[in-house]
Protein backbone atom coordinates (compact mmCIF):
# COMPACT_ATOMS: atom_id res chain seq x y z
CA UNK A 1 0.00 0.00 0.00
CA UNK A 2 1.67 3.17 -0.66
CA UNK A 3 2.11 5.66 1.80
CA UNK A 4 1.65 9.36 1.20
CA UNK A 5 1.72 12.81 3.81
CA UNK A 6 -2.70 12.61 3.94
CA UNK A 7 -2.68 9.30 5.60
CA UNK A 8 -2.54 10.34 9.26
CA UNK A 9 -6.25 11.18 9.20
CA UNK A 10 -7.24 7.59 9.05
CA UNK A 11 -6.01 8.03 12.96
CA UNK A 12 -9.24 9.68 13.34
CA UNK A 13 -10.84 6.82 12.63
CA UNK A 14 -13.31 5.38 16.13
CA UNK A 15 -13.81 1.67 16.00
CA UNK A 16 -16.37 -0.06 18.50
CA UNK A 17 -15.51 -3.65 18.76
CA UNK A 18 -18.54 -5.80 19.70
CA UNK A 19 -17.32 -7.49 23.57
CA UNK A 20 -16.17 -10.87 23.08
CA UNK A 21 -17.74 -13.99 24.21
CA UNK A 22 -21.49 -12.24 24.13
CA UNK A 23 -24.40 -13.02 21.70
CA UNK A 24 -25.03 -10.32 18.98
CA UNK A 25 -28.52 -9.16 18.21
CA UNK A 26 -28.51 -6.81 15.13
CA UNK A 27 -32.04 -5.50 14.70
CA UNK A 28 -33.04 -3.58 11.76
CA UNK A 29 -36.28 -1.77 11.40
CA UNK A 30 -38.01 0.46 8.50
CA UNK A 31 -37.83 4.01 7.95
CA UNK A 32 -41.24 5.83 8.58
CA UNK A 33 -43.02 3.14 7.42
CA UNK A 34 -46.58 4.29 9.20
CA UNK A 35 -45.96 6.92 6.26
CA UNK A 36 -44.76 4.35 3.78
CA UNK A 37 -47.55 2.45 4.30
CA UNK A 38 -49.76 5.01 3.56
CA UNK A 39 -47.90 5.64 0.09
CA UNK A 40 -48.51 2.69 -0.89
CA UNK A 41 -51.83 1.92 0.57
CA UNK A 42 -51.02 -1.14 2.35
CA UNK A 43 -53.71 -2.98 3.51
CA UNK A 44 -54.85 -2.26 7.46
CA UNK A 45 -54.00 -3.74 9.93
CA UNK A 46 -51.36 -6.20 7.70
CA UNK A 47 -50.60 -6.06 4.41
CA UNK A 48 -50.09 -9.67 3.77
CA UNK A 49 -47.61 -9.32 0.78
CA UNK A 50 -45.59 -6.44 2.77
CA UNK A 51 -44.92 -8.95 5.00
CA UNK A 52 -43.84 -11.56 2.42
CA UNK A 53 -41.39 -9.45 1.07
CA UNK A 54 -39.67 -8.60 4.70
CA UNK A 55 -39.73 -12.37 5.52
CA UNK A 56 -37.71 -12.48 1.99
CA UNK A 57 -35.30 -10.14 2.51
CA UNK A 58 -35.04 -11.69 6.39
CA UNK A 59 -34.48 -15.28 5.02
CA UNK A 60 -32.27 -14.00 2.14
CA UNK A 61 -29.77 -12.60 4.49
CA UNK A 62 -29.92 -15.03 7.14
CA UNK A 63 -28.63 -17.18 4.02
CA UNK A 64 -25.74 -14.77 3.16
CA UNK A 65 -24.50 -14.81 6.76
CA UNK A 66 -24.24 -18.36 8.48
CA UNK A 67 -23.32 -17.13 11.41
CA UNK A 68 -26.87 -15.70 12.14
CA UNK A 69 -28.48 -18.92 13.91
CA UNK A 70 -32.12 -16.98 14.01
CA UNK A 71 -34.44 -14.53 13.32
CA UNK A 72 -37.65 -13.29 14.22
CA UNK A 73 -39.61 -10.89 12.78
CA UNK A 74 -43.04 -8.83 12.19
CA UNK A 75 -43.89 -5.63 10.79
CA UNK A 76 -40.96 -3.49 9.45
CA UNK A 77 -38.76 -4.94 11.69
CA UNK A 78 -36.27 -8.50 12.22
CA UNK A 79 -33.95 -9.49 14.63
CA UNK A 80 -30.79 -11.64 13.93
CA UNK A 81 -29.42 -13.55 16.65
CA UNK A 82 -25.34 -14.09 15.49
CA UNK A 83 -23.39 -17.36 17.33
CA UNK A 84 -21.74 -16.21 20.63
CA UNK A 85 -18.00 -16.94 18.67
CA UNK A 86 -19.14 -15.01 15.27
CA UNK A 87 -16.19 -12.87 14.03
CA UNK A 88 -18.13 -11.60 11.10
CA UNK A 89 -16.33 -8.03 10.05
CA UNK A 90 -13.90 -8.60 13.50
CA UNK A 91 -16.82 -7.95 15.43
CA UNK A 92 -16.52 -4.25 14.20
CA UNK A 93 -19.70 -2.52 15.30
CA UNK A 94 -20.39 -0.13 12.70
CA UNK A 95 -19.25 -2.45 9.84
CA UNK A 96 -22.02 -4.78 10.83
CA UNK A 97 -25.09 -2.30 11.44
CA UNK A 98 -24.05 -0.50 8.30
CA UNK A 99 -23.92 -3.50 6.73
CA UNK A 100 -27.09 -5.23 7.72
CA UNK A 101 -29.06 -1.71 7.36
CA UNK A 102 -27.88 -1.77 3.64
CA UNK A 103 -28.08 -5.55 3.12
CA UNK A 104 -31.95 -5.68 4.19
CA UNK A 105 -32.40 -2.36 2.74
CA UNK A 106 -30.99 -3.91 -0.91
CA UNK A 107 -33.16 -7.30 -0.30
CA UNK A 108 -36.64 -5.36 0.32
CA UNK A 109 -36.55 -3.38 -2.90
CA UNK A 110 -35.46 -6.53 -4.55
CA UNK A 111 -38.39 -8.87 -3.44
CA UNK A 112 -40.49 -5.68 -3.14
CA UNK A 113 -40.60 -5.82 -7.15
CA UNK A 114 -41.21 -9.81 -7.25
CA UNK A 115 -44.00 -9.41 -5.12
CA UNK A 116 -45.79 -6.09 -5.17
CA UNK A 117 -45.20 -5.75 -9.10
CA UNK A 118 -48.38 -3.66 -9.82
CA UNK A 119 -47.22 -0.80 -7.14
CA UNK A 120 -43.89 0.53 -7.95
CA UNK A 121 -41.42 1.85 -6.06
CA UNK A 122 -41.51 5.33 -6.37
CA UNK A 123 -37.77 7.73 -5.55
CA UNK A 124 -40.12 10.33 -3.49
CA UNK A 125 -40.28 7.57 -0.62
CA UNK A 126 -38.48 4.48 -1.36
CA UNK A 127 -37.95 1.84 1.67
CA UNK A 128 -34.54 1.96 3.92
CA UNK A 129 -33.91 0.19 7.16
CA UNK A 130 -31.79 1.75 10.51
CA UNK A 131 -30.11 -0.94 12.38
CA UNK A 132 -28.01 -1.44 15.94
CA UNK A 133 -26.37 -3.96 17.68
CA UNK A 134 -26.66 -4.93 21.09
CA UNK A 135 -24.93 -7.70 23.02
CA UNK A 136 -26.10 -10.00 25.57
CA UNK A 137 -23.45 -12.36 27.86
CA UNK A 138 -26.28 -15.40 28.53
CA UNK A 139 -28.66 -17.78 27.23
CA UNK A 140 -31.46 -16.20 29.60
CA UNK A 141 -31.35 -12.63 28.19
CA UNK A 142 -31.37 -13.90 24.76
CA UNK A 143 -34.73 -15.66 25.48
CA UNK A 144 -36.38 -12.86 27.08
CA UNK A 145 -35.39 -10.23 24.34
CA UNK A 146 -36.83 -12.39 22.08
CA UNK A 147 -39.53 -12.77 23.70
CA UNK A 148 -39.90 -9.17 24.47
CA UNK A 149 -39.96 -8.87 20.33
CA UNK A 150 -43.08 -11.09 20.30
CA UNK A 151 -45.17 -9.79 22.80
CA UNK A 152 -44.25 -6.23 21.09
CA UNK A 153 -46.01 -8.44 18.18
CA UNK A 154 -49.04 -9.50 20.22
CA UNK A 155 -49.73 -6.21 21.09
CA UNK A 156 -49.28 -4.02 18.70
CA UNK A 157 -51.92 -6.27 16.30
CA UNK A 158 -54.42 -6.91 18.84
CA UNK A 159 -54.65 -2.99 19.18
CA UNK A 160 -54.38 -2.35 15.44
CA UNK A 161 -56.99 -5.83 14.41
CA UNK A 162 -59.19 -4.04 17.08
CA UNK A 163 -58.65 -0.43 15.49
CA UNK A 164 -59.07 -0.74 12.28
CA UNK A 165 -62.48 -2.55 12.67
CA UNK A 166 -63.62 0.27 14.43
CA UNK A 167 -62.43 2.81 11.81
CA UNK A 168 -64.06 0.20 8.44
CA UNK A 169 -67.20 0.23 10.63
CA UNK A 170 -67.62 4.30 9.81
CA UNK A 171 -65.56 5.16 12.86
CA UNK A 172 -63.03 8.47 12.35
CA UNK A 173 -59.16 7.26 13.67
CA UNK A 174 -59.90 9.71 16.39
CA UNK A 175 -63.05 8.06 17.85
CA UNK A 176 -61.08 4.50 17.84
CA UNK A 177 -58.16 5.99 19.02
CA UNK A 178 -60.36 7.42 22.20
CA UNK A 179 -62.34 4.36 22.25
CA UNK A 180 -59.02 2.39 22.81
CA UNK A 181 -57.93 4.33 25.20
CA UNK A 182 -56.70 3.30 28.75
CA UNK A 183 -58.11 -0.53 27.09
CA UNK A 184 -57.14 -3.89 28.23
CA UNK A 185 -56.13 -6.92 26.03
CA UNK A 186 -59.64 -8.20 27.61
CA UNK A 187 -61.75 -5.49 26.42
CA UNK A 188 -60.18 -5.25 22.83
CA UNK A 189 -60.97 -8.65 22.08
CA UNK A 190 -64.51 -8.43 23.79
CA UNK A 191 -64.91 -5.48 21.12
CA UNK A 192 -63.67 -7.63 18.66
CA UNK A 193 -65.75 -10.07 19.50
CA UNK A 194 -68.93 -8.28 20.53
CA UNK A 195 -69.14 -5.81 17.70
CA UNK A 196 -67.43 -7.59 15.14
CA UNK A 197 -67.71 -11.51 15.60
CA UNK A 198 -64.36 -11.85 15.19
CA UNK A 199 -62.47 -14.28 17.81
CA UNK A 200 -58.88 -12.99 17.97
CA UNK A 201 -57.65 -16.46 18.83
CA UNK A 202 -58.92 -17.62 15.46
CA UNK A 203 -56.83 -14.77 13.75
CA UNK A 204 -54.03 -15.84 11.21
CA UNK A 205 -50.72 -17.19 13.22
CA UNK A 206 -48.01 -14.92 11.42
CA UNK A 207 -49.61 -11.55 12.35
CA UNK A 208 -50.32 -12.41 16.18
CA UNK A 209 -47.00 -14.05 16.56
CA UNK A 210 -45.17 -12.70 13.34
CA UNK A 211 -42.02 -14.97 11.85
CA UNK A 212 -39.37 -17.09 13.39
CA UNK A 213 -36.12 -18.38 10.71
CA UNK A 214 -34.59 -21.19 12.52
CA UNK A 215 -31.19 -22.32 11.16
CA UNK A 216 -31.12 -25.99 12.10
CA UNK A 217 -27.93 -27.17 13.21
CA UNK A 218 -27.13 -30.06 15.70
CA UNK A 219 -25.47 -28.64 18.77
CA UNK A 220 -21.79 -29.11 19.50
CA UNK A 221 -20.08 -28.34 22.70
CA UNK A 222 -18.68 -24.91 23.67
CA UNK A 223 -17.37 -23.42 19.86
CA UNK A 224 -15.44 -20.29 20.65
CA UNK A 225 -11.29 -20.78 20.54
CA UNK A 226 -11.61 -22.83 17.49
CA UNK A 227 -8.58 -23.89 15.36
CA UNK A 228 -8.65 -22.73 12.07
CA UNK A 229 -9.65 -26.35 10.58
CA UNK A 230 -12.59 -26.46 13.13
CA UNK A 231 -13.83 -23.27 12.44
CA UNK A 232 -13.70 -23.98 8.44
CA UNK A 233 -15.58 -27.31 9.39
CA UNK A 234 -18.27 -25.20 11.23
CA UNK A 235 -18.55 -22.47 8.50
CA UNK A 236 -19.09 -24.96 6.36
CA UNK A 237 -21.90 -26.94 8.65
CA UNK A 238 -23.75 -23.45 8.80
CA UNK A 239 -23.43 -22.54 5.05
CA UNK A 240 -25.08 -25.63 4.03
CA UNK A 241 -28.22 -26.51 7.46
CA UNK A 242 -31.55 -26.12 6.38
CA UNK A 243 -33.38 -22.91 7.54
CA UNK A 244 -36.97 -23.41 8.93
CA UNK A 245 -40.02 -21.02 8.93
CA UNK A 246 -42.43 -20.86 11.75
CA UNK A 247 -45.05 -18.50 13.16
CA UNK A 248 -44.82 -20.31 16.63
CA UNK A 249 -44.80 -19.47 20.49
CA UNK A 250 -41.54 -18.55 21.83
CA UNK A 251 -42.50 -17.25 24.82
CA UNK A 252 -42.73 -20.25 26.61
CA UNK A 253 -39.67 -22.69 27.37
CA UNK A 254 -40.39 -25.20 25.34
CA UNK A 255 -39.32 -23.44 21.66
CA UNK A 256 -36.08 -23.17 23.27
CA UNK A 257 -35.49 -26.58 25.09
CA UNK A 258 -35.95 -28.57 21.95
CA UNK A 259 -33.38 -25.76 20.01
CA UNK A 260 -30.44 -25.53 21.78
CA UNK A 261 -28.61 -22.85 19.58
CA UNK A 262 -26.43 -22.13 22.72
CA UNK A 263 -22.49 -22.28 22.66
CA UNK A 264 -22.17 -22.13 19.09
P1 LIG B 1 -12.70 -2.10 5.59
O1 LIG B 1 -13.25 -1.70 4.28
O2 LIG B 1 -11.92 -3.34 5.56
O3 LIG B 1 -13.66 -2.10 6.67
P2 LIG B 1 -11.40 0.39 5.31
O4 LIG B 1 -12.60 0.89 4.69
O5 LIG B 1 -10.70 1.23 6.30
O6 LIG B 1 -11.64 -0.98 5.99
P3 LIG B 1 -10.54 -0.07 2.61
O7 LIG B 1 -11.90 0.20 2.22
O8 LIG B 1 -9.90 -1.32 2.15
O9 LIG B 1 -10.37 -0.02 4.19
O10 LIG B 1 -9.58 1.05 2.19
C1 LIG B 1 -9.81 2.40 2.38
C2 LIG B 1 -8.51 3.17 2.15
O11 LIG B 1 -7.92 3.46 3.39
C3 LIG B 1 -7.51 2.37 1.35
O12 LIG B 1 -7.42 2.88 0.06
C4 LIG B 1 -6.19 2.50 2.08
O13 LIG B 1 -5.30 3.30 1.36
C5 LIG B 1 -6.53 3.18 3.36
N1 LIG B 1 -6.20 2.36 4.48
C6 LIG B 1 -6.88 1.29 4.87
N2 LIG B 1 -6.32 0.75 5.93
C7 LIG B 1 -5.26 1.49 6.28
C8 LIG B 1 -4.26 1.46 7.31
N3 LIG B 1 -4.27 0.51 8.23
N4 LIG B 1 -3.33 2.40 7.35
C9 LIG B 1 -3.31 3.34 6.43
N5 LIG B 1 -4.20 3.44 5.44
C10 LIG B 1 -5.17 2.54 5.34
P1 LIG C 1 -39.50 4.71 12.60
O1 LIG C 1 -38.77 5.31 11.47
O2 LIG C 1 -39.27 5.40 13.90
O3 LIG C 1 -39.30 3.23 12.73
P2 LIG C 1 -42.12 3.98 11.64
O4 LIG C 1 -43.19 4.81 11.01
O5 LIG C 1 -41.47 2.96 10.77
O6 LIG C 1 -41.06 4.97 12.28
P3 LIG C 1 -42.68 1.82 13.48
O7 LIG C 1 -42.87 1.90 14.95
O8 LIG C 1 -41.48 1.07 13.01
O9 LIG C 1 -42.74 3.29 12.92
O10 LIG C 1 -43.98 1.16 12.89
C1 LIG C 1 -44.05 0.64 11.62
C2 LIG C 1 -45.39 0.99 10.99
O11 LIG C 1 -45.44 0.47 9.67
C3 LIG C 1 -46.57 0.40 11.72
O12 LIG C 1 -47.19 1.37 12.47
C4 LIG C 1 -47.51 -0.08 10.64
O13 LIG C 1 -48.54 0.87 10.49
C5 LIG C 1 -46.71 -0.04 9.36
N1 LIG C 1 -46.53 -1.37 8.76
C6 LIG C 1 -45.38 -2.07 8.66
N2 LIG C 1 -45.57 -3.24 8.04
C7 LIG C 1 -46.88 -3.32 7.75
C8 LIG C 1 -47.71 -4.31 7.11
N3 LIG C 1 -47.20 -5.46 6.66
N4 LIG C 1 -49.02 -4.05 6.98
C9 LIG C 1 -49.56 -2.91 7.42
N5 LIG C 1 -48.84 -1.93 8.02
C10 LIG C 1 -47.52 -2.13 8.19
MG1 LIG D 1 -39.88 3.50 15.82
MG1 LIG E 1 -40.11 1.58 11.52
MG1 LIG F 1 -41.13 -0.99 13.54
MG1 LIG G 1 -13.74 -0.79 2.63
MG1 LIG H 1 -12.66 0.88 0.33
Amino acid sequence: MAKSRYEYVKKFEQESILLPETYIVVRVDGRGFHKLSERYEFEKPNDSRALEVMNSAALQLMKAMPDILLAYGDSDEYSFLLRKGCELFERREFKLVSTFASTITSYYQFYWSQIIPDKPLGVDRLPTFDARAVCYPNAELIKDYFRWRQVDCHINNLYNTTFWSLVKSGLTTQEAENKLLGTLSSDKQEILFKEFGINYNNEPEIYKKGTVFVREVDFEAETTDLSKRQAQRLQKKLTKSEIHKLHCDIIKDEFWETRPFWGI
